[in-house]
């Protein structure tokens, strides 16, 4: 904490990742070997940068830049950018932590990294989204390549925004690689990658479901968030049988009763993929139920999948949820429950998985992306949905394997940590003191 002051997200996440991994640790002590954890949490790099650019009324704006470079031991760096006010150096540094074991995890050869910036997209016009972008990258551009670090989208940047950040990337560098992940699928994209997340989350809560001889079919699933992960969450819960009765974002809750269709799914995404909309706006298209200033979690549910933002899931939420008899919480955003909220579930014995677990398919869709980009290829939509099955439910193995504990349960949390800390200690060991 001394060497972090003012760092308290990045602070809660090497506490949640330390706190699973010591047992394992002690009883391997070649991990704690050659300061090893001292480096694990101390990244590689870390580039902060000013970002000048002109708004739509010809004054000058100024935002903060940030790319952090956590871990390339395994290999090149790789994790999204966020375009969000609440974009701190803190935040940016525990999702790179966090992105390190997930991208282990996946089993591709991956490196941890995030970025972004304060910028904030609602209410700017889309001149002004590109003029960011390309300022943005107009500093970016020195610090990534397709062998070192291989940004991508995340909160408030999406395929538009990643369309802008490429061009102004293959502009700079003269190259057609151009990088970033999540491209469009006219200048190589991956087919799937806009639904990985959210498919990948579902895929591996029915994995979940499994153990305890259930699946998807019928159970009340609550989802929050409304953006990309959110979206594609909600389709692949409809399709195996599940009843989704909200989403949300950061100013309510839609809460519909009957369940969403493929059709106010259609709603939703024209709303806030194309209007740059709010949920309430959705509500109002669709006349369903909108309540301003809460979250989703009072709501009755078999399955919650947090699908927005950090710390958007407290004790007092954990606590409702289990007293509602929830049977299963799949992370689809980054560390979306607080420490005491992912304590309290695993203690009510509730099927609880965190995001560098359930969320891995998005990266790992990324990565897939690369592959293809490599070989120059694009892939048909059903191989990469199949081996985006395929991993998440190898992930779903690996925790099985590392997070059994002696009363028979299972910890997805130690599972999680201990199968990617494993991989990326490996490599650091592997490759000495550096
Ligand atoms: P989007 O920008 O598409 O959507 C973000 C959603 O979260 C919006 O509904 C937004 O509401 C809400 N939200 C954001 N910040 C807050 C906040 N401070 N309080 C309440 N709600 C908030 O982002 P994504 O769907 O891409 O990302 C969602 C989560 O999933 C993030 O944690 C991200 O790190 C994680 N993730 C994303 C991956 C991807 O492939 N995109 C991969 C793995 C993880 P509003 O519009 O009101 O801000």
């Amino acid at each position: 904490a001394d060497r972090n002051p003012g760092q308290p997200e990045f602070l809660q996440a090497v506490t949640e990742v330390m706190e699973s991994l010591w047992p394992f640790i002690e009883r391997h002590p070649k991990y704690a070997e050659q300061g090893l954890l001292d480096r694990l949490v101390e990244p590689e790099r870390v580039v902060m940068f000013r970002v000048s650019w002109v708004d739509d009324h010809g004054q000058v704006q100024v935002n903060r830049g940030y790319r952090i470079q956590h871990s390339m031991a395994i290999g090149p760096y790789k994790g999204g950018l966020r375009f969000h006010p609440s974009v701190t150096l803190s935040v940016l540094k525990f999702l790179a932590f966090e992105q390190t074991f997930k991208n282990a995890l996946t089993t591709l050869p991956m490196g941890g990294g995030k970025g972004g910036s304060d910028f904030d997209p609602k209410g700017k016009s889309p001149g002004e989204v590109m003029r960011f972008c390309q300022a943005f990258v107009s500093e970016l551009f020195r610090h990534v390549g397709a062998d070192t670090d291989v940004p991508a989208g995340d909160i408030g940047v999406g395929g538009r925004e990643v369309g802008y950040m490429a061009g102004m990337m293959k502009k700079l560098s003269n190259r057609a690689d151009c990088v970033f992940t999540g491209k469009g699928l006219s200048f190589g994209g991956s087919l799937i990658r806009p639904e990985a997340t959210g498919y990948g989350t579902v895929y591996f809560a029915q994995e979940m479901l499994k153990t305890r001889g259930r699946s998807f079919d019928g159970l009340r699933v609550s989802v929050s968030g409304s953006g990309n992960v959110a979206q594609y969450a909600v389709e692949k819960a409809m399709a195996v049988g599940a009843k989704v009765i909200t989403v949300s974002d950061s100013s309510g809750t839609v809460i519909d009763m009957d369940g969403f269709t493929p059709e106010k799914l259609a709603v939703l995404m024209e709303v806030k993929n194309h209007l740059y909309g709010r949920v309430s706006d959705y509500a109002q298209r669709t006349g369903t139920h909108f309540e301003a200033g809460v979250r989703p979690w009072h709501v009755p549910v078999d399955v919650a999948l947090p699908c927005a933002t950090q710390n958007e899931l407290d004790a007092d939420d954990a606590a409702t949820l289990i007293r509602n008899g929830v049977l299963c919480v799949a992370e689809g955003a980054n560390m979306p429950s607080t420490i005491e909220a992912a304590k309290a579930f695993e203690a009510a014995g509730v099927l609880y998985a965190p995001g560098k677990a359930s969320n891995a398919g998005g990266v790992a869709t990324s990565g897939l992306e690369m592959s293809q980009n490599a070989e120059r290829m694009g892939w048909p939509r059903e191989e990469v949905d199949a081996r985006l099955l395929q991993i998440m439910t190898g992930i779903h193995a690996a925790c099985l394997r590392y997070g059994a504990r002696a009363d028979g349960s299972i910890s997805y949390v130690d599972g999680a940590n201990i199968a990617g800390f494993v991989k990326v200690a490996d490599a650091m060991l592997a490759q000495g003191v550096i």
